[in-house]
């Protein structure tokens, strides 16, 4: 594979070195394999993309998140990852139903 590969640059270098020079046709050849290779791994990372998470009802487990910045609260509905949200650049605090959420004076 890696050899019909080598004959198959070496065979276009050759072909496409009678009309453009043998500079030429070895940057032509590789920026070809280049492009070749690069579009290949983007394919293939589009076609392996990782499935939709699976989203959990949380709504019942009472999950509130306070910003620590600027004092936003959120009730989780439904969560995908059981990382914290973020907001102002911040992960966000956990605050149960009846906890007091560090709010700060706006
Ligand atoms: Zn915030």
């Amino acid at each position: 594979m890696r050899a019909t590969r080598l004959v198959a640059a070496v065979v276009a270098t050759v072909i496409l070195a009678q009309f453009f020079g043998f500079f030429r046709a070895v940057v032509a050849v590789l920026l070809f394999y280049f492009i070749l290779v690069v579009g290949f791994r983007y394919m293939r990372f589009i076609v392996l993309a990782p499935p939709d998470p699976e989203i959990a009802d949380v709504g019942s487990l009472n999950l509130k998140y306070v910003c620590t910045m600027c004092g936003l609260e959120l009730k989780v509905e439904k969560a995908a990852k059981e990382r914290a949200p973020s907001h102002c650049m911040e992960p966000m605090v956990l605050v149960r139903e009846n906890g007091q959420p560090p709010l700060r004076p706006v």
